[in-house]
This record gives C-alpha cells, sequence and structure tokens, in this order.
C-alpha cells in the first residue's frame, strides 16, 4: 500500500504533565452559574480545556526550567540580563534592550518616552493596553489598518497591513512632527491574529523615511507573524524564520515586546530601541516604574527562561506545529460548517456569534450567552469578544454595538494535544446542532471599566 499523505507532530515529547479534574454537565451549570454566566469569573480548578488566553499559559521546555536554576539575582548586572540582552541583539537585531514585568510595562516607558500632548500615534487596530498607555501619555491613537481587516469574511492573506493612504491622510492633515511613531503590531490581536506582510512593512520604511517618523512594533508574537509571511509571501518560502523575524525588525526602530505569548514564558517583557538617546530616556524612565535598567522588574530566573524561550520560538518546526494546531481546529470547525472569522490567524479561533446565534439580539450578548454554553457543554473555557468587551458609549450610555461578536478559542502554546482539538471541535459542533435552543443573557452587574472581567450575567427565560 502506498500512503500518500504524510501526518506531522509536535517536535517534543512529554516530560511532565499536569492533572485536570474531570467534572460533569451538572457541575458546570452550577459553576457557571455561580460564576455569573462569565467565563473570566470560573475557578481555574473547575476548567477542562482553558483557551481563555494564550498570554502566559505556554508550556516551558526542559531547557528554560533549567535556566530557571541559573537565576543571578544580584541587583545590578544580573548575567541573565546580559544572556537576554545577547538574545535580543541575535535574533531581532536590536542595539538596545530594557527588561520590564510584561508588556504593558514597556508600552507606559515607550509612550512617556515619546509621545507629547496633543500628539497622534497611528496603529494598525488597538491593543487595549497600548491604546491606554498612549491616551495617558497625552497621545490620540489613529487607526490605520486595511478595512479588509474589519471583515470577517474577507480572505485577504495580511489583512493586517497598514493602509499607507489612510497614513498619509493623517501625515498630510496634521504634520509629521504631530505623529509620535507609527505602531505596527504582528500580528494584530484585535482582528484575530492577522499577520502584516514584508512587503507592507518595507514600504511603511521608505514612506516614514521620507517623513522622518519613526516605525515602533508590538512584537508581541512576532515569530508568529514571520510563519504567515513563510507560508504565504512569495520569495520566502524558503527563507527560515528566524531570517524573516530579523528582517521585518530592521525595518523598524524599536518594539514593545510581551514575552507572555511567542517567548514561551508566564511572565516577562521588554523594549528594545535602536536610537541611543531614546535608550537613554527610557533607562531612566524605567527606572522609576520598573526596576533597575538590568532588571525592569524580572527576576534573574526569568530573564534567563525567556532568553531561551525567544530562541526556541523562532525554531520553523515549532512555529509549524504552534500555528499548525491552530489550523487544525480551524479545517475541522470549517469542514463542519461552523461559521468562524477567515482566514484563521495565528494564536486562535474566533467563532462568530452573530452567525451562529442569529435568534439572539446583541443586546442579549450572543458571544457571552456561547461561551458559557461551550463552558456547560465540555468544560471548554473561551472569551467573549463582542458587545460585553466593547463597553458603553461615555455619552450616552448605550452600549457599543461592535460589528463583530465573537468568541475567542485561544490556544496555548505546547500545552494541548490534538485529541484535545478534537474535543473542543466535537462540542462547538454540538453546541451548534443544539444552537436553537441557547438563550440570551441578562446583564445583572456591571463593573465601570473593563466590564467583560468581571459583569455578571443571568439567564433570559
Ligand atoms: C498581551 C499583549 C500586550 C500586552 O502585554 P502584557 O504582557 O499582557 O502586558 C500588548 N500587545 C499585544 C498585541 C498583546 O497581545
Amino acid at each position: 500500500m502506498s500512503l500518500s499523505k504524510r501526518s506531522w507532530a509536535e517536535p517534543f515529547k512529554i516530560k511532565m504533565v499536569e492533572l485536570l479534574k474531570m467534572t460533569t454537565p451538572a457541575q458546570r451549570q452550577k459553576a457557571i452559574k455561580e460564576a455569573g454566566y462569565n467565563t473570566f469569573l470560573l475557578k481555574s480548578e473547575d476548567v477542562y480545556i482553558d483557551l481563555l488566553t494564550d498570554s502566559g499559559t505556554s508550556a516551558m521546555s526542559d531547557q528554560q526550567w533549567a535556566g530557571m536554576m541559573l537565576g543571578d539575582e544580584a541587583y545590578a548586572g544580573s548575567k541573565n540580563f546580559y544572556k537576554l540582552e545577547k538574545a535580543v541583539q541575535k535574533y531581532y537585531g536590536y542595539k538596545y534592550l530594557i527588561p520590564t514585568h510584561q508588556g504593558r510595562g514597556a508600552e507606559n516607558i515607550l509612550s512617556q518616552v515619546m509621545i507629547k500632548k496633543g500628539d497622534i500615534v497611528p496603529g494598525n487596530m488597538y491593543f487595549t493596553t497600548t491604546r491606554l498607555h498612549q491616551e495617558l501619555a497625552g497621545g490620540t491613537f489613529a487607526d490605520v489598518i486595511i478595512d479588509e481587516a474589519h471583515d470577517s469574511e474577507s480572505l485577504h492573506p495580511f489583512k493586517g497591513n497598514v493602509d499607507l493612504g489612510k497614513l498619509d491622510k493623517l501625515v498630510k492633515k496634521y504634520g509629521a512632527k504631530k505623529i509620535s511613531y507609527v505602531c505596527v503590531a504582528v500580528t494584530v490581536n484585535l482582528a484575530g491574529g492577522q499577520p502584516v506582510s514584508m512587503q507592507n512593512l518595507k514600504e511603511l520604511r521608505q514612506y516614514t523615511n521620507k517623513h522622518g517618523i519613526k516605525v515602533m512594533l508590538d512584537m508581541t508574537r512576532i515569530a508568529e507573524n514571520a510563519y504567515f509571511i513563510q507560508q504565504r509571501e512569495k520569495g520566502y518560502a524558503k527563507k527560515s524564520i528566524a531570517a524573516i523575524v530579523k528582517e521585518m525588525c530592521g525595518y523598524t526602530d524599536g518594539a514593545t515586546f510581551s514575552g507572555k505569548k511567542d517567548a514561551l514564558v508566564n511572565i516577562g517583557g521588554f523594549l528594545a530601541v535602536n536610537d541611543k538617546d531614546i535608550y537613554e530616556d527610557a533607562s531612566n524612565m524605567v527606572v522609576v516604574y520598573e526596576g533597575l535598567h538590568t532588571y525592569g522588574g524580572m527576576a534573574g530566573r526569568d530573564m534567563e527562561a525567556m532568553a531561551t524561550g525567544i530562541e526556541e520560538s523562532v525554531q520553523d518546526e515549532h512555529m509549524k506545529a504552534r500555528v499548525g494546531q491552530v489550523l487544525y481546529l480551524g479545517d475541522s470547525l470549517l469542514e463542519a460548517g461552523i461559521p468562524i472569522v477567515l482566514p484563521v490567524g495565528g494564536h486562535g479561533i474566533f467563532l462568530d456569534a452573530k452567525r451562529f446565534l442569529p435568534h439572539i439580539k446583541q443586546d442579549q450578548f450572543p458571544a457571552q450567552a456561547l461561551a458559557a454554553e461551550l463552558y456547560v457543554d465540555s468544560g471548554v473555557r473561551a472569551m467573549e469578544r463582542g458587545i460585553v468587551s466593547a463597553g458603553r458609549n461615555k455619552k450616552t450610555g448605550d452600549h457599543y454595538y461592535p460589528k463583530l461578536e465573537l468568541v475567542r478559542l485561544t490556544i496555548p502554546r505546547r500545552v494541548y494535544t490534538q485529541a484535545h482539538m478534537d474535543v473542543i471541535s466535537e462540542s462547538v459542533q454540538h453546541v451548534y446542532e443544539h444552537r436553537d435552543k441557547v438563550k440570551g443573557l441578562k446583564m445583572v452587574y456591571e463593573p465601570k471599566y473593563l466590564r467583560f472581567f468581571q459583569a455578571r450575567f443571568e439567564k433570559l427565560k
């Protein structure tokens, strides 16, 4: 018999496991009711497969764990800092490194150093903490992502791209001096993990050079972005992820980074820049908010684990398995006719709750109801990204009604198996088959800020 199909699998084997509590549907009914139908309020021990986020939830390798024992917990000049600095220079090419406790720490420092009151900060779609720090520093975020990013059914291969026409309009309207820098996220989290093309980065570099504007990456998922460039962009099929990552950084002036995603650690982040003056301002500022510039809020052992994680994150086999697992789940759901955001992105699957539950009006929280239903069905925990996350208009007091009403199934790195993906897919399919019975929700408690974290709901009759 000749076999045409050759399967691939993860480039690792499992050395240690974390046992999970198995629950019954009746126990999960009780747990989600007590949690006010909000998956953020569930106890982690009541969750079977946790797809709430891919942030800080990765499994570390034996090399990373071994590195934890090499922590040099000196206040100043820890050897782990120099190892991390070397990794950042080698894999990303930036000259200067400032460690921070996580990504938002770096966003705070960068915003305070580079944004002046009244500035405009263009970005390819916002990220929650990034935009908040820009605003707190006196800037105004302006969205310059291409229109396709806002359309859940557009099949554009690089939905994260910057629209240079939109950027040019801002430059003409406000003048280049009013632009602090262009913030480019690779990949774009809120668009569903959508990548930016190398061509787009090159053109952005040419444009900004002409106008004397800096480009700062939010490089939290840069290796995942590089994988999509390798797979989809002409001329990159034979280049390594490591080479693509370095080329991407080469078109920019610096970056903020959350180590909790690509870099396979549970905590950590950094700011990296090429400009000495920016570095000096930032390394002074970090002392105020994070810690001395050679630890910035991280333990030595955590810097060691992150240095190793960065190296592991740019290995081709790792990224093929990482994104491959997300695509595997996406294909399985697509085959079953489940409405999801396309194309499938790098870190998760986004269910389209408007198409999944067309009988539930948006102000009865279809995505919130769907996430709760999925948990009851199988113990899978997802996250709402729709009207609850969007919040209210401060002036009118009304809900914002976002175009996209989604449930995010985020896949942690190196944590779950293909069998887990099958269980997830079957559970989504089961809920889909019985979707007519899913009821909407009523919000009975609403906190003032970022309500999706703590809001409570009851089921409508
Ligand atoms: C997670 C994340 C951040 C913030 O990083 P933290 O480590 O959570 O502070 C910034 N940008 C993007 C795109 C992210 O996904």
